[in-house]
Order: structure tokens, then sequence, then C-alpha cells
């Protein structure tokens, strides 16, 4: 692949037109006949096979030369020269572009080891229940065809589509337009499904972004996020709770129930494999669910606000408490953090994140004045200088707006 331009690189380039890159992603649901269908879990087996002989490799080069054997070296000194030898030509039979990112998902892995943000890399094996490769666009490999519902892909052809519900429709029309550059595409499989990960960058007129001395003071909110409540939003004059649905724990009996069957039956068997399948299906419906749910709070909150101030959680952190780390993955924090930013940056509203040590629940909103000690338990509490009773959500996410307009300083 030659050198490609970065974000930052092509926006400095649309300035002049007042322009700029919006990059999002779309995902949609294939049907990939049965032709296709095998040559799509034949890219699967060759990209598992290059990612665990790379990785492989890459261990056994360190233990003898003492340094990291980079992917690019890899790719030029290794992975090509393998394609042409006759034991390995069965590579060639699949899209180059899949075993280039199996590759480069290793050296992800190991990036993502050294920030502490995953475990150590291990090999993939045939019984991965999550299936992907990825495949990147040049000269037109890939392509969508919106009348006749299929997306071409590089190795597969043509393959149908089925078009996405609701919420998506409005940038998936937008496909056709030539201001929209598909840049990567990940085929992947869960359960009995097949869906297709585009990565699109559309070029759109430069976002007004929202002047600080315009702001409307009762459209700045802090947004307090609880297991009890998932989000409390104040803006100073009034506090929404937004319920925590807790999807996982609401399907966890049927879970449990499956599990429990899948435990009694013979591992390998069609059974089992079909009760594997139920149960994963189980657990994207739920994941589903939650981010449903997370796309329409977020679409909320920034419609309503002009400035949203969110507390800089450390969830990693607070992860390693494993009574904690269930009930907070089943909130979804992460995620609507992740949709309120962008929702708001694409309408050039503000995303103010407050540092995670910053004391939103025990600093009196009123007075200013700091309790020392605040167990979680402690829903209410009575601050000493003032008086004043808080409601502990409520005071939190207060105290987090008024350090979001000291930090605009607009106030
Ligand atoms: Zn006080």
């Amino acid at each position: 692949m030659g050198k490609r331009l970065t974000v930052k690189q092509k926006n400095e380039l649309l300035e002049a037109e007042d322009k700029q890159i919006l990059n999002y992603g779309i995902r949609i649901h294939i049907m990939p006949n049965g032709e296709q269908a095998t040559q799509i879990h034949k890219t699967f087996g060759c990209s598992r096979f290059v990612y665990n002989k790379y990785l492989a490799d890459r261990q056994e080069y360190y233990k003898v030369n003492k340094k990291t054997l980079y992917v690019n070296d890899y790719k030029k000194n290794v992975l090509n020269p393998l394609k042409k030898t006759e034991k390995f030509s069965f590579l060639k039979e699949v899209d180059k572009f899949s075993l280039e990112s199996a590759v480069e998902n290793v050296e992800i892995a190991y990036k993502r080891f050294f920030n502490k943000q995953s475990k150590y890399p291990k090999l993939k094996t045939k019984k991965d229940t999550k299936k992907t490769y990825s495949t990147y666009f040049t000269n037109d490999n890939i392509k969508i065809n919106l009348d006749s519902q299929t997306i071409q892909l590089p190795k597969l052809g043509e393959v149908n589509f089925s078009i996405p519900k609701g919420k998506n429709k409005g940038k998936f029309n937008n496909l056709g337009s030539h201001s929209v550059k598909i840049t990567k595409a990940t085929i992947g499989q869960v359960g009995s499904n097949y869906f297709v990960s585009l990565c699109i960058e559309e070029t759109i007129s430069k976002i007004k972004q929202i002047n600080t001395k315009d702001i409307d003071l009762t459209k700045v909110c802090g947004v307090d996020l609880g297991l009890k409540h998932l989000a409390i939003v104040s803006n100073g004059i009034i506090t929404i709770k937004y319920e925590n649905h807790k999807y996982l724990t609401k399907s966890e009996k049927r879970l449990k129930n499956l599990q429990r069957r899948l435990s009694k039956m013979i591992k390998g068997s069609k059974n089992y494999e079909k009760m594997k399948l139920k149960i994963n299906e189980l657990y994207s419906y739920t994941a589903n669910c939650r981010k449903d749910y997370a796309h329409k709070l977020s679409r909320k909150i920034v419609n309503e606000n002009q400035v949203v101030v969110l507390e800089d959680l450390n969830i990693k952190g607070m992860i390693k408490n494993r009574k904690l780390a269930k009930a907070i993955a089943d909130t979804g924090w992460y995620q609507l953090i992740t949709f309120i930013k962008y929702k708001a940056e694409w309408e050039g509203k503000k995303f103010i994140q407050v540092d995670k040590f910053f004391a939103s629940s025990k600093l009196c909103n009123v007075c200013g004045d700091k309790k020392i000690m605040l167990t979680l338990n402690e829903r209410k509490w009575v601050c000493s200088s003032c008086h004043t009773v808080h409601d502990r959500d409520e005071n939190a996410s207060l105290n987090l707006r008024a350090e979001g307009i000291r930090l605009l300083e607009v106030a």
C-alpha cells in the first residue's frame, strides 16, 4: 500500500475550501451465497493462520535476537515470500489485504498490551465465536449499489445486503454520493449472521463551532453516571434521572439456564453447537438493546444542550473491583460517553471531560465545602457548613456543570 494521508493532513488540504472530513462507521447485514460464504470462511482461516504465524514468529525472534520483529519487515521479508512458495500458495487465493491487516492486528494487539488496555495477545482458534477479516479500499474494489442492494467486495463479487432500519438510514442513503468514501471494510460473522462494517470518510462543509460567548448557560449540563440511574443530567434548573435498564441482569436468569443446559451436553455435538449459538445470540441481543438506549439517550442530551460536561471515568481501574465490574459493564458508560462525544462534536457543540480526580460527589454545590468521608451507600448527605441537604447524584452533576463552566470561562 502506498502512503496514506492522515485525516489531519486531509483536513489541512480541505481548509481552503471551508470543508472537513467526517469519519464514521456503518454496519450492514450481508447475505452471501454459498460460494461467497465458502470464500469468506477461507479468508477467516488464512487470516487466522498468518495472525498466529506472525505472533509465534515474533515471539521466537525476540527470544533469539532480543529485538522486535516489526510488522512492515515481517510483511516484506516473511509474508510476501511465503505466499510465493508452493506449500503456502493457498494464501494467494484470498484477498491480500486481509492477510496484511491480520498481521497488522498482531502489532495493534501488542500496542494495546503495552498500553495496559488488554491482555497479552494470544493465538486465535477456530472456536473463536467472533470471526472477522478486513480489507482496504483501492482502485474501486469496494463499491455499494443501492439500487440492486449489493456490495462489491474483493474476491467475493456482488454480495446481497439488507437495508438497515431506523437511525442508520440517513447516513446509509448517503453512501452513493461522491463525497462519501469507503476506506475499509471488515467482514465478519456472529452466530449465524454475516455483516460488513464500513469505515466511511465523508467530506462535508466545515462544522461551525459554537462560540463561547453565545452559550446559553441553561444549556450547559453536567452528567453524572451511576449504577442506580444510568445518567443524572442537570442544567442548573432541572435534574433528570435516566433509568439504568440493566439489560444483562435482566436476561441473567435465562442465560444461566441456557449455560446449565450447555454444560450437560456433549462438547462438539450438534445440540451443543446450537445451544452455544443461542447463548451468543442472547448476548448480542442484550448488547444491542444497551446500544440502542445509549443512542437515544445521547441524542436527547445533545439535542437539549450546547455544552455537555462529564466525568473522565477511570473505568478500567474501577473494573478491577470484581463486584462492581459486572454492574458497570452492564451500564455501557463508556459507550454512552463515546456517543455523546461524537454527537456533540458533529454539531459543533462542546463536550468537556472533567479530570477524574475532581471530587464531584463530595463537594457541596452551594457553598463549595468538601465532605471528608462519603461512602458509596450514602445517597443523601447534609453539608456541615451551609446545611443544604444533598441528593448525592444531583449534587455531583451540578458540580460537574459548575466545573465545566469554570473551564469554559463563560461565567
Ligand atoms: Zn454547603
